[in-house]
């Protein structure tokens, strides 16, 4: 397999990355941070620049980017503004995904564009308060009463629910059919009565919300379901390897920005009279983060390469994930070691790092269902 980047790829990422010096410096990324705000006006110079449009097909209005495009430019953004990437992950990138593959021509047309110009934005909710890693179990229901779905139940952790203008809300159609069937994909308007969101607190990634929702007799056109009635977790599989391969890149980005500032916080400071980036226990610490992100990258585009050929993934996309996210982790927490007690104070960016890498070895799977996922391929 060729890893090389094209050039068109290269041009893209020294173009991002000349983008994101000049407009997301990292006084915004702080201030994003602390007041736990979405970042808007990055997402509307990225519009502006058309960088929105990537994982959106060219007859609706994007670019057209392969799974390779996207996960280039995650990776880059990733390393200016974590959060960002997420929150582009989350609001653009499901949905542009579910829409392309699923959608019927009237949603394509009417929500790709918008998507594609950054006039709407998305958010998923799958997990309920008792279904987590066992997602299908979900118990909220989406009964038909004439023309609409009355929908009744309750939501977890969904993110950017409270930018959102649609979410992609999964609900059981049939309670009758299996646990895997019987489950659709319906577009739903976080505005329409008897939808109430409330944001959870939590560890990191600040800047991208998230919320419970609680649905009461929530009211919804029937032609609102992205994909056939019924087949909806045929939606969520489609999509989990994709998701795979994007968290992955974002996880690489973050996690070379530990590493950025690591290097050059270890050539500045100095004890025992000299740079601590001279001791050998330090610089086996930057070794083992060069040397995890090189092997996560490799990861990452193999996966991407498997993805864009339509070779199935499952197992490499999963292996990219886990092995990505752990290593972010451990960036992260190499970052604060060497950064002694400097790196704990609020004014440095690591604690940032610290705080956020969990989130990469929970979401896309927990790194127990990703180990499920990889062990299962090699069991077949
Ligand atoms: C910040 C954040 C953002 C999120 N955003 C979204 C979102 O936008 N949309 C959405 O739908 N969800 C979202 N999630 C939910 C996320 O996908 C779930 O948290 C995740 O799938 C795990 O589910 P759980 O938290 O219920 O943990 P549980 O499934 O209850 O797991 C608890 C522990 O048990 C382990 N475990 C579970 N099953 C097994 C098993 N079979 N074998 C071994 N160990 C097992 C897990 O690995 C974990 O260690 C988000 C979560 C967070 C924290």
């Amino acid at each position: 397999m060729d890893f090389d980047l094209t050039d068109s790829q290269r041009a893209m990422k020294d173009a991002l990355r000349g983008f994101l010096l000049k407009e997301c410096p990292i006084e915004y990324v702080r201030q994003c941070d602390e007041a736990e705000r979405y970042p808007s006006e990055l997402f509307a110079k990225l519009a502006a620049q058309g960088w929105l449009g990537l994982p959106i097909p060219e007859a609706y209005g994007g670019t057209g980017g392969s799974c390779t495009d996207l996960a280039v430019f995650l990776e880059e953004l990733a390393t200016h503004f974590e959060a960002a990437a997420n929150i582009y992950y989350t609001t653009i990138v499901i949905a542009a995904d579910a829409l392309s593959h699923f959608g019927s021509e009237a949603q394509k047309r009417d929500l790709l564009p918008r998507l594609a110009r950054g006039e709407i934005r998305f958010a998923f909710s799958l997990s309920e308060p008792n279904s987590g890693s066992d997602a299908a179990s979900l118990r909220t229901r989406a009964v038909r009463r004439g023309d609409e779905w009355a929908i009744d139940g309750q939501k977890m952790f969904c993110s950017c629910a409270q930018v959102a203008d649609y979410i992609l809300l999964m609900a059981r159609t049939n309670a009758d059919a299996p646990k895997h069937d019987g489950i659709s994909m319906i577009l739903l308007d976080p505005k329409a009565p008897g939808v109430e969101i409330r944001r959870l607190k939590k560890l990191g990634l600040k800047p991208m919300d998230l919320n419970e929702i609680f649905l009461a007799d929530v009211r919804v056109p029937v032609e609102r379901v992205v994909g056939e009635v019924d087949r909806g977790w045929r939606n969520v599989l489609k999509t989990l390897d994709y998701e795979r391969c994007c968290l992955s890149a974002v996880n690489v980005g973050a996690a070379r920005s530990c590493l950025d500032k690591a290097l050059a916080y270890t050539k500045e400071r100095e004890q025992f009279g000299q740079k601590i980036s001279q001791f050998q226990l330090t610089r086996a610490k930057l070794a083992d983060m060069e040397m995890e992100i090189d092997a996560a990258r490799l990861l990452l585009y193999r996966s991407a390469a498997l993805v864009d050929r339509g070779i199935p993934n499952n197992k490499e996309s999963a292996i990219a994930n886990l092995y990505s996210s752990e290593a972010y982790v451990r960036a992260a927490l190499n970052g604060m070691r060497l950064m002694g007690g400097w790196g704990y104070l609020m004014e440095f960016d690591m604690q940032r790092h610290y705080r956020d890498s969990k989130l990469a070895e929970i979401g896309g799977g927990t790194s127990e269902i990703l180990r499920i996922v990889i062990s299962r391929e090699m069991l077949r």
